[in-house]
């Protein structure tokens, strides 16, 4: 039976998997990205386990990879900023060389999207968009079953929609922008800024879980999430903050998509309805819903986890795969 090889290239961590055209994961591997010693050193790895788990029938290669690769040439359009030497670099062309099978890569985001709408939490959905909630807020699109990719790929970028043009600087430039208040390296600011400086925090749950003082450099997101689930009223506090800010930019976004769709993916929505529940709230108070366009729409959860990237990078090589055979007929 055919099938197609998948990677998810990290920061950390490369994962190759082989995926049949149902989806169905055959055989799968993960070994540490050589990050430190450039592009070169980890193409060579990619290579390496590809041609390891490649069967007689694979047909193509699909890589999910930080930054932007330029969705015709695969040359980094935006380089990750986590691989240093990627700028510029030729990403499909020596990939294709060293495995010697049509490569087609794209953004780790972008496929996330694709794969949570090929088997996950927007199956059969016309317009499906994902919010990944970590240390920043990604982004992706997918219409129609297919990657919405702008003019140069560089689209989706959802965690700097602006939600206050006096707000917050932004690595990117901006001031504002929905990742600097609702991501999950955020949240874990925040809260770790109230702990120190909000007088009500010394009687609180987050305060007594940490350890007091001294343990509130390790306050996360997560730790925000559990106090909130135990009743804390001074999580409760942030986290209900954190949401309506997260509402006010899935509101901006979903009024220019019109998505039948909207997925929650990331490390904080593993947190599940304590999120959603607290979005949907602030929606529904119609103040951050323009209600035409959300009369259809969902809001949802990831279902994929890890395996939402791996599965969107087969996707797009079984596209590709069927791409070049309507070319040939
Ligand atoms: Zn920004």
């Amino acid at each position: 039976m055919p099938d197609v090889l998948a990677v998810d290239l990290g920061g950390t961590n490369i994962r190759v998997a082989r995926v049949d055209e149902a989806g169905k994961i055959l055989a799968h591997e993960k070994i540490p990205t050589p990050a430190a010693q450039g592009m070169g050193a980890v193409i060579a790895d990619i290579a390496g386990l590809a041609q390891k788990l490649r069967a007689p029938d694979t047909l193509a290669l699909g890589v999910g990879t930080p930054g932007v690769p330029d969705n015709e040439t695969g040359v980094y359009r935006l380089a990750p900023c986590n691989l240093p030497c990627s700028h510029g670099f030729q990403f499909t062309a020596e990939l294709k060389r060293l495995i010697t099978l049509p490569v087609v890569a794209d953004n780790d985001g972008n496929l996330a999207a694709l794969g949570e709408s090929w088997l996950g939490a927007g199956k059969n959905e016309h317009i499906v968009i994902i919010f990944t909630l970590g240390t920043g807020i990604g982004g992706g699109v997918v219409i129609n079953g297919r990657v919405y990719h702008g003019h140069h790929n560089l689209v989706a970028e959802f965690g700097h929609v602006s939600i206050d043009y006096r707000g917050r600087l932004c690595n990117c430039g901006d001031r504002g922008c929905v990742e600097t208040y609702a991501s999950a390296s955020a949240l874990g600011r925040d809260a770790q800024e109230a702990l120190r400086n909000d007088p009500a925090a010394k009687s609180s749950l987050l305060f007594k879980r940490c350890g007091g003082e001294a343990g509130i450099d390790k306050v996360d997101a997560h730790m925000v999430c559990d106090a909130t689930r135990d009743g804390d009223p001074f999580a409760t506090a942030l986290l209900d903050r954190c949401c309506a800010w997260l509402a006010c930019g899935i509101s901006s976004v979903v009024n220019c998509f019109n998505p039948s769709c909207v997925i929650l993916g990331g490390g904080m929505a593993l947190a599940g309805d304590l999120i959603t529940s607290r979005v949907n709230k602030c929606l529904d108070r119609n103040t951050r819903k323009y209600v035409p366009i959300w009369r259809d729409a969902k809001l949802v959860v990831a279902q994929l986890g890890d395996d939402a990237g791996i599965l969107g990078a087969a996707r797009m090589a079984w596209q590709h795969v069927e791409e070049c055979c309507r070319t040939v007929k």
